[in-house]
């Protein structure tokens, strides 16, 4: 049996055949056996014999043709069987009465367009395949800078942290590249950079975004104090007692600065004291 026979097709869907066979039928193209139908009919006393010549296969290319059940079928459309087709893919066409305009409505059906489509383009990579592929490098490289500029960051945080922890000032007094001092956080900066070569590639190669503006400091600031804040008022709402101490001055711009001090009991029964 032909591999692009209507029978073979009908027994085994071409859906579930290994792509070697899908491409191979692909090639065969629709199988056109000389089908001997004649027909009679007869109209107001007319007799009417209606024969197919293998010259109508010619004009349309997803005919094919059943030498076992004598009739015509749709080649795409019984490839990538869709509802809506059945008379093109299951029973066939055997009456030969208006074949012409059967194959023309079926020709401008939606399900047979979309399957000659299908058709057209198997085995050829599609556009939606190509473009999901360039989707997914371009989500993997976005993925591997957000990985990078976080590492660089977390080591900025770590160098701004270290100013707070032993009181140091982040500011220098000449912060330009050939300055002398250039201040304890941009030394500490610079002397991360020399032990990291993804913090030290950043800082020799970004233009935008070098994280050691003193704006990027202050934010970096204003982030650290939101957290302890949270973290302290967590705390404070868990604990069973509190008190609070408010005291307040102006200052030399004769504006009102009000300091609260938190005393509380934390989870582990340690007493707490924060300035707030
Ligand atoms: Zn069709």
């Amino acid at each position: 049996m032909k591999e692009n026979s209507v029978l073979s097709l009908k027994q085994l869907p071409f859906t579930r055949r290994p792509d070697e066979e899908k491409k191979r039928i692909k090639e065969l193209e629709p199988d056109r056996p000389n089908l001997q139908i004649n027909q009679q009919s007869s109209d107001r006393g007319r007799v009417y014999t209606r024969s197919f010549s293998p010259a109508n296969y010619q004009t349309r290319s997803w005919l094919a043709g059943c030498d076992v059940s004598h009739a015509f079928y749709c080649f795409p459309c019984l490839l990538f069987e869709s509802s809506g087709t059945d008379k093109w893919t299951k029973t066939g066409v055997s009456d030969l009465k208006h074949l012409s305009e059967k194959c023309k409505r079926h020709e401008s059906t939606r399900s047979h367009l979309d399957n000659a489509l299908k058709l057209q383009f198997f085995g050829k990579r599609s556009i939606v395949e190509q473009l999901d592929a360039s989707y997914r490098i371009g989500i993997r490289r976005h993925n591997e800078e957000v990985t990078k500029n976080r590492h660089i960051l977390s080591r900025i945080i770590d160098c701004v942290k270290f100013c707070g922890a032993f009181e140091l000032a982040l500011r220098g007094h000449d912060e330009s590249e050939r300055s002398e001092n250039p201040g304890i956080f941009r030394g500490l900066v610079d002397f991360v950079a020399s032990l990291d070569g993804v913090l030290k590639e950043h800082l020799e190669n970004a233009t935008v975004f070098k994280g050691t503006s003193k704006t990027v400091q202050n934010e970096l600031l204003d982030c650290m104090l939101s957290v302890v804040k949270e973290h302290i008022m967590q705390e404070a709402r868990s604990s069973n007692f509190l008190s609070i101490q408010a005291d307040e001055t102006t200052d030399i711009a004769t504006h009102c600065q009000l300091v609260l001090v938190l005393r509380y009991i934390d989870a582990k029964n340690n007493v707490q004291e924060r300035f707030f």
